[in-house]
């Protein structure tokens, strides 16, 4: 069975966030950590997140995965920056320690004319220095559209910043559909091929997580702008494809188009029936 839902706001708790997946047909979900442009974390609530895992357990939630704030820019050129990624991300991920389930995503970056080099150095040091402080959390990088400044435009700048990083068992990648088009990336017309270059270059067993975005601009347009399913320059059929690839389809799929939870639900199930044809 696919495993797929969509991005929830995280404000009413995680027990909320499973109740509302289940009403929506979903088996998991995406939340951010904490208010997306940043700042201080709401405190835990250990007795929602007990509720939430008994209730997860039943509903055959499994893995979710935990966004962290999109501003946070692990390398900027600004130290004070620098840190302030570094921080907000251990206190993510030690809250994380508490949903076993969980994988934690984050943007690498924009490197603001500092340089590639400097970008992936900044990188890969943000992530030594967080080490083992992740505990049974798996880190992914996520695969960026390229606008402006933006690390991570390609598989190549994503290799990288791995190779640099010492311990990287529980280090991986999530592909976001729309970035990798905009990118640069034919997944419309070679999703193998585009497979292969991954599995190549970073290593299909690193792909832990899928974005599943249409785009609004066409390939290689750099402008990372999401756009329902089927309704932009990549279109259904590829979503089809990509949820029921042989070497894709084992993996977690999470929407962050435009939706309110209605069309995220018409959205799940319209991927589900498709996968389901497939499969006969
Ligand atoms: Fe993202
Ligand atoms: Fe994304
Ligand atoms: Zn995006």
């Amino acid at each position: 069975m696919l495993t797929i839902g969509c991005h929830l706001s995280s404000s009413k708790g995680f027990l909320a966030m499973g109740k509302e997946a289940v009403k929506i047909g979903a088996n998991t979900f995406q939340f951010f950590t904490r208010n997306p442009r940043g700042g201080k974390a709401k405190e835990l609530d250990l007795s929602d997140i007990e509720a939430y895992l008994e209730y997860a357990g039943e509903h055959g939630i499994g893995k979710i995965l935990a966004h962290a704030p999109y501003t946070l820019n692990a390398c900027a050129k600004d130290p004070d920056l620098r840190r302030f990624a570094y921080d907000t991300m251990c206190d993510d991920l030690r809250r994380l320690q508490y949903i076993p389930q969980a994988m934690y995503n984050f943007h690498p970056g924009s490197h603001v004319k500092q340089g590639v080099e400097q970008g992936v150095s900044y990188i890969s040091d943000l992530l030594n220095r967080i080490g083992g402080q992740g505990g049974q959390t798996t880190i992914l990088l996520e695969t960026m559209a390229g606008k402006g400044t933006e690390m991570g435009r390609s598989f190549e700048e994503l290799s990288v910043i791995i190779d640099n990083v010492e311990e990287k068992s529980r280090l991986g990648v999530c592909l976001d559909t729309c970035h990798v088009f905009d990118g640069g990336y034919d997944i419309v017309g070679s999703l193998d091929e585009i497979l292969g270059e991954f599995d190549c270059i970073i290593g299909l067993d690193r792909l832990k997580a899928v974005h599943l975005n249409d785009s609004k601009h066409g390939l290689g347009s750099h402008k990372d702008r999401h756009e329902k399913i089927g309704e932009g320059q990549i279109g259904l059929e590829t979503f089809v494809k990509i949820v029921t690839h042989p070497k894709l389809r084992e993996l977690p799929f999470y929407l962050e188009t435009p939706n309110d939870l209605d069309g995220y639900q018409r959205e799940i199930a319209l991927l589900r029936e498709r996968a389901e044809i497939e499969k006969t």
